[in-house]
Formats: C-alpha cells, structure tokens, sequence
C-alpha cells in the first residue's frame, strides 16, 4: 500500500475553503477546484515509500521514496492493477477519483461514448490537430463516464427533462412577459413550438438546435428573459430554474447555456446522494462539494457556460436528447456490509466507509487496483503484506495484489471515521 500525495488543481471556479475545510488542512489561498487521486498523466498522484515491508518494490527507494502513480504503476501493471484489469483496460489505472469543490458553475459538458472516443481520436490525430490545440476535442481514446457523491447540497444540471416540462417553463416566462405588459423575445415562441413537436427527442434536439450556436438574437431574448426575472416576475414553481438563469447570466451574460439550462433537469443532491453521468448526458456542476469518481480520461465536448471553443457539429453527434430522468445511483449494502455505489460501468466503483470508534473492520470492495481518502477521522489499513494508518485528508494506493485490505477503526479513536474507496467493477 503507497500512501499518496495528491494535485490540486485551482480552477477559478473552486471554492476557496471546501476541500481545505474537509480535510483539515491549510487553504492555499487560492481556489481550490478538484484534489485529483489517481495516476491521470496530467496530474498523476505521487506514490510515498511503502511503510512496512519493502517487498519486490524495493527500487521506489531508489526515488527518494517518492514516484508518481502512474510510473510506479507502468514498472508492474499485473501486480499493481491485477490481470484481469489489464486485461480489459491495458496497463493503466482506469479509474480517476477527485474531491470537487464547485464556487461556481462549470461549463455545459458531454463526454463521448467508448466509439466516439476512439473514432474521433483517431481522426484528430490523423489531421493533425495538436493535442493541446483550442479545437482538439478529444485528448485521448477513452470514454469518460462518472458520478458525483454530495458532501454537502449540491446543485446540478443534469440530462434533458421531459420536452412538456420544458415547454412549461417557457410557457411560464411568456405569461409573466404577458403579465407585466412587457414585450415578448421572438425566440420564446420560436422554441414553445419546438418543444410542441409530438416526437420528444425531435422537440428537445430541435430547441437545444435553435440555441447552442448562439449570436445576437439569443443574447438578446436572453437579456430581456433575466430582466423580466430580476423585475420580479413570479417565477413559481420553477423557481430553481430561473433564479439559476439569472445566476447563470452574471457569469456568462448572454451564453447559449443560459437558456438551454431550462431543458435540462435541475437537481439538487442532499449530502449522501448520488448520481451518475453516462456517455451523452449534458450537465453542469453548479455549487456544492462532492467525491466525483470518473474513468480515466480528459474527453470533454462543452456545450457552453464556458469562453473556451465550442464545436457544434461535433458535441450535436455526442449528446444524447433523451429524458430519460435523473440517474440517481442507490448504493447497495453487500453481505460483508460494504456500503458501495455501481453505476452500470466497469471502470469504477465507490465504496463509503463509515467506522464508529471500536467498530467491526469493513473489508474493502477490491476488484483489482483501488485508492482510498479518508475525510474524518482515522483509518488503519492492513492488507496481508502490512498496515497503513491515514489520519484525515489521507489517500492512499492499494495495488491489485495486497488485497484483500480491512479498514479498521483506529483504536482509542472518539469520533467516526469516513473514507471513500475506488476500486474497478469487474465483476458482477
Ligand atoms: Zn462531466
């Protein structure tokens, strides 16, 4: 088991004191956006001397103790990752775990499915198209599935909702805009007789169509919507939605996001509940704190809240325009009483370990390579080749072949331990 030492990456949108404040440690100052566990080649976690034995993987002394993951990984895929792993995955880590602290939204997202990852890869590639270019779309040849855990409230757009719930919404603003005497934007009607069309999908592409490239006509009808709102128009029962408009809009005056937030569903996940984001499914992070689990990939296609390039085309052929409803993922409670989240994915899984002072030891979900972050309290890991002991904001590496690992309350501990645990989902 390696303990590791972990990036943090402080995008403008990251909170300043939340994941500081969750692991107990000085804030940087800074935003602090994501806190990245895993062996992602753009931020690879540093992998520390393992304590107890040395083992066959004397040579990280031969570092000063430290590598990152991702090297440490590559000198011995099957040992680190497991067979079966690299079987499927290649001799990589294919899952990547962060703490996310989001102070404001993030862009509109989609990632790819699996085919269109690897097609649109190879076509870049075969073009040309520099890696770190604005244009490129996608980074490696990987899908890029997730989940989002809630630590706190936290707020999201997420997927399509049904097109006669949008038409609502819309139909809402024009009686307000009716209401108050005020002069309707051209685009409402325009995008009601979209969402009117019989077949849903066809009604969600069309007004998502009419909005996403953007240009004057949308900045305007967007402009006069956020007036009308901020004037004091009644905005039940949607109020979520359209104070979300107004907010939306300080930030990115005009964008196609603004608008399309509308035809998306708005969610908001009490601390313990989760969701999950397949390949197509367009979201938006928009406050709150969270363990996000993804598989390994950079495959983003934005849709808009964001000054960053936008292809049209390409995120069209991507999203997916069925409302299909919120994917809340339940975690199930196994037979050894492991509190674990499945998305329907195989790169990933996420275990939560709650440990009372002089609690049983909970054995952890392992199916291959896994990491843990304990969040409160302190943990002791023994693995049948030795022991780690994490205090709060601790991580560690748990290769394929130490398992099985138990996390054991610490003893003389007074308050609840709470880590979370990532392992790939091989079986079952
Ligand atoms: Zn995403």
């Amino acid at each position: 088991m390696y303990e590791l030492e972990n990036v943090l990456r402080p995008y403008a949108w990251g909170s300043t004191t939340a994941i500081a404040g969750l692991l107990g440690r000085p804030a940087s100052g800074g935003p602090e956006a994501e806190l990245w566990i895993g062996a992602h080649p753009d931020s690879p976690s540093v992998a520390l001397s393992q304590s107890g034995s040395a083992g066959a993987h004397a040579a990280v002394a031969d570092h000063g103790g430290r590598r990152p993951l991702d090297t440490l990984i590559a000198e011995d895929p099957e040992h680190h990752l497991g067979r079966e792993s690299v079987a499927e995955f290649g001799p990589r880590l294919p899952f990547l775990l962060k703490v996310l602290a989001a102070d404001s939204p993030l862009s509109l997202q989609v990632h790819p499915t699996l085919d269109q990852a690897r097609d649109g890869f190879a076509r870049e590639e075969a073009a040309g198209v520099d890696r770190a270019a604005a244009e490129r779309n996608y980074k490696d040849d990987h899908h890029k599935p997730e989940m989002i855990l809630a630590l706190t409230p936290f707020e999201a757009l997420c997927g399509f909702r049904p097109a006669v719930e949008a038409r609502a919404v819309f139909q809402l603003l024009a009686a307000d805009f009716d209401l108050a005497g005020l002069e309707l934007p051209p685009l409402v009607p325009l995008l009601l007789q979209d969402l009117a069309q019989p077949e849903e999908h066809t009604a969600l592409r069309s007004a998502f169509e009419r909005l996403i490239n953007g240009g004057e006509d949308i900045a305007d009808a967007t402009s006069a919507i956020v007036a009308a709102l901020v004037s004091g128009a009644p905005t039940a029962p949607y109020q979520a939605e359209l104070s979300t408009v107004v907010t939306l809009n300080e930030r990115y005056p005009g964008d196609p996001g603004v608008l399309i937030s509308l035809l998306l569903n708005r969610i908001s996940l009490a601390p313990g509940e989760a969701v999950y984001l397949p390949a197509g499914n367009v979201h938006a992070y928009l406050h709150g704190l969270g363990i996000e689990v993804m598989a390994s990939s950079d495959n983003v296609l934005r849709g808009g809240l964001t000054p960053k390039f936008v292809d049209v085309p390409e995120l069209l052929r991507t999203v997916s325009f069925d409302a299909v409803g919120v994917p809340m993922i339940l975690p199930e409670t196994t037979m050894l009483g492991q509190e674990v989240f499945r998305p329907p994915f195989r790169e990933f899984q996420l275990q939560r370990v709650e440990l009372e002072p002089g609690a049983d030891p909970v054995p952890l979900a392992q199916e291959g390579p896994a990491v843990i972050i304990v969040v409160s309290g302190a943990v002791l890991l023994d693995s049948p080749k030795g022991e780690l002991r994490l205090e709060r904001g601790g991580s560690a590496f748990l290769p394929a072949a130490e398992a099985p690992v138990n996390a054991h309350a610490v003893s003389g501990a007074t308050g609840t331990a709470l880590a979370f645990a990532v392992t790939t989902a091989l079986k079952g």
